[in-house]
């Protein structure tokens, strides 16, 4: 063999012996077959199978079955971001007259396409109230096909009852989609109450590092397979294997960063409603937020993420305030190792539920700083707040 050839083929070498713990990194657009017939037939390898790098490679077949495994579902899809991952839940099953549901305090972006691409393609959308199952009785129509909800909802952590909402969703023949971001599947396992389909911002707490953008869609049997499948090889939507890598990486200590931000969020929480300040405290684990007897019921565990409501008047100086922190973190998304904090507003994302109060949630999210250094950090922004309304 020339050395030009030599160049380009691949030796074998063994793999007997070597036995990592870790995921190899597989990247692959092209999948070779061993000989025309298998070629030819590689149409049958289906889903499970390899015929081609969009379709799948074992470092993304290894995080998703992790994901199956953990959610209970039949399978999983890996999307390159955890917003894709919602808008591949719910595209493949709508068609032009078709109805779909929202909760009210489902995550902006998803009212975004709802209202801009879901109507543009002649898909009819309502909301309904988070916490009145009886309103989605109300709204739901024989053209219902999705009812896509989010629990606890963005910012304002309503808890759902998903099993009511799911008993009413499956006597009209619609599907239940639900994004569980905030629990995860440690804390929340939406397809044993009811949902059949879950999907993940792996993005957040189950990458955990705030360096990769990633989703997941798990389905809870065969029959949703096919429908997701096709329609991610049509828009051509698959996730690098080096993505999917830092992903397994970082779901390796997934248990445990959530505990412990669990922990501290919900001591930070406790101390946050008792200061003269504060109004409310979103946390789902704390009886006073919408839906907490049902987290009770159906969740394992709460999260590292909360929303704090200041009194009228200090909401006022929020903003300003926000630069008293110096530990925390200014920033969108959360769930990464470093805290931080967002103001988020409300009202603008509300159209069946209005949003009454200040309009904006201090939104935090506890990562894995030292406890104590973090406290003083919230009293550095809490002195900030005070001193504004001298
Ligand atoms: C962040 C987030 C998403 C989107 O995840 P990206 O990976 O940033 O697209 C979806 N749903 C919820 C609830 C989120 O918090």
């Amino acid at each position: 063999m020339r050395d030009s050839t030599q160049c380009v083929l691949t030796p074998s070498v063994s793999q007997e012996g070597f036995d990592p713990l870790g995921v190899a990194v597989h990247r692959g657009s092209t999948i070779v077959f061993k000989d025309a017939a298998s070629y030819a037939a590689r149409g049958e390898r289906g889903h499970e199978g390899y015929s081609y790098g969009l379709y799948g490679t074992p470092t993304t077949r290894t995080l998703e079955a992790k994901l199956t495994a953990l959610e209970q579902g039949a399978w999983t899809f890996l999307a390159p971001s955890g917003q894709a991952a919602n808008i591949l839940a719910i595209l493949p099953f709508l068609s032009a007259g078709d109805h779909v549901l929202m909760v009210d305090s489902v995550y902006p972006p998803m009212r975004d396409f709802a209202e801009t691409d879901l109507r543009r393609l002649g898909v009819e959308v309502d909301y309904v109230n988070p916490l009145d199952p009886q309103d989605v009785a109300a709204k739901i129509r024989p053209t219902t096909r999705m009812i896509w909800c989010e629990s606890p909802g963005s910012t304002t952590m309503e808890v759902i009852d998903l099993p009511q909402i799911a008993q009413i969703a499956h006597a009209h023949g619609a599907l239940v989609g639900l994004d569980n971001t905030w629990a995860t599947p440690l804390n929340y396992k939406p397809l044993c109450h009811g949902a059949d389909i879950v999907t993940e911002a792996l993005t957040k707490f189950v990458s955990g590092h705030s360096d990769v953008l990633m989703g997941s869609i798990t389905v809870v049997d065969e029959r949703l397979i096919a429908p997701i499948r096709s329609q991610m090889g049509r828009f051509g939507i698959g996730v690098s294997p080096d993505d999917a890598s830092l992903v397994l990486r970082g779901f390796e200590t997934l248990g445990l960063r959530l505990r412990h931000s669990e922990r501290v969020a919900l001591e930070f929480a406790h101390r946050l409603g008792d200061h003269p300040l504060v109004d409310r405290v979103l946390h789902p684990a704390l009886e006073t937020s919408p839906g907490h007897g049902i987290w009770q019921r159906d969740f394992l565990g709460s999260s590292g993420v909360f929303g704090v409501v200041f009194n009228q008047a200090a909401s006022a100086g929020v903003a300003t305030a926000l630069d008293a922190f110096s530990l925390f973190a200014i920033g969108a998304s959360w769930g990464g190792t470093r805290s931080l904090v967002a103001p988020m507003p409300v009202a603008r994302h509300r159209s069946v539920t209005p949003w009454t109060g200040p309009d904006v949630v201090l939104r935090l999210s506890i990562g894995l700083e030292d406890e104590a250094e973090l406290w003083t950090d919230i009293e550095r922004f809490l002195q900030a707040l005070e001193q504004q309304q001298r």
